[in-house]
């Protein structure tokens, strides 16, 4: 993605008020980020401990999706599924976050769940080479990786799609 200023990180919210976006804590070190190879930035806000944030493009442009995590934590002995990177970790690394809807729906109280990576580092999780490809040789390792980075942008737009519908 393109890289962002944290007024652009704000502005792409789309789905809480602008009194919450301009609250926002963004991410430490944007001028750091390899922007090139992130296909989303997620993050936790570092002073609102059950906000997170995903911004990602779409038709070229950012778009900010403000999201909420449940208070209660999974099981650290049970393994749990990504929704959005599909990648497999203890239970207790997921979260269920919910993002509230835009427009009338929103208001009404309406929001899209779903679980995902606790920390919302699913960008660097798809880039890693997944355990059940280790044993290929590199090219077909490197095709895994690029499955993985497919499936995380096609399940994020459909997930920024179910939010942004009015
Ligand atoms: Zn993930």
């Amino acid at each position: 993605m393109h890289a962002l200023t944290e007024a652009a990180i704000r502005r792409s919210m789309v789905n809480c008020s602008r009194s919450e976006a301009a609250a926002l804590t963004p991410p430490r070190d944007l001028a750091e980020l390899d922007w090139a190879s992130l296909d989303v930035l997620g993050w936790r806000d570092a002073k609102a401990e059950l906000r997170g944030y995903l911004v990602h493009e779409r038709d070229g442009d950012p778009i900010g999706i403000a999201l909420r995590a449940a208070d209660t934590k999974m099981s650290s002995r049970r393994s749990a599924m990504c929704l959005l990177c599909h990648s497999v970790q203890s239970a207790a690394d997921v979260s269920l976050f919910t993002a509230r809807r835009v427009g009338a729906a929103g208001r009404n109280g309406n929001t899209v769940g779903t679980y995902i990576c606790a920390d919302l580092d699913c960008a660097s999780r798809v880039t890693a080479v997944p355990p059940s490809a280790l044993h290929l040789d590199e090219e077909l390792q490197a095709l895994a990786v690029e499955e993985q980075v497919v499936g995380l942008h096609k399940r994020l737009q459909a997930f920024t799609a179910d939010v942004t519908r009015r």
